[in-house]
């Protein structure tokens, strides 16, 4: 069910600490740890510990939770120190956007020049 930890996702095992990750900081409700295949110099996953399939769902039935993303996210930049330059915020939502792991997360990348997307 939505919200509770499902057995076969690899970000619900991070959370469980049933698989290892470098967790840079960690809430109530949110885990930060870095990318296993960095894209940039700073590339951290921030996750709600609730299983939800990506950000949309996630802010439909928890806003107060994807909120908390989102700011720990910025917290995340600052801890890098990455803010003064500018870094990139991105859910990938649905096969279709690239998204392969189907625990909503936000990439935080920063340290390099990131190319406009939109
Ligand atoms: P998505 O493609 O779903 O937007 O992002 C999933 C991200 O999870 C990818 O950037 C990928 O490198 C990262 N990832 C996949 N497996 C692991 C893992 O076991 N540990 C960590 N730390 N990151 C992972
Ligand atoms: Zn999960």
């Amino acid at each position: 069910m939505a919200g509770e930890p499902q057995a076969d996702c690899l970000f619900c095992k991070i959370v469980a600490g049933e698989v290892p990750a470098t967790i840079v900081r960690e809430t109530e409700t949110t885990v930060a740890f870095r990318d296993i295949s960095p894209q940039a110099p700073t590339h951290v996953l921030v996750i709600p510990k609730v299983h939800y399939a990506n950000a949309g769902e996630l802010a439909a039935a928890e806003p107060r939770i994807a909120g908390e993303v989102l700011s720990e996210a910025a917290a995340v930049a600052a801890d890098e120190k990455v803010d003064g330059t500018g870094y990139r915020i991105i859910f990938n939502t649905g096969p279709g956007a690239g998204q392969t792991v189907f625990h909503a997360h936000a990439h935080v990348l920063g340290g390099r020049d990131l190319q406009r997307l939109v």
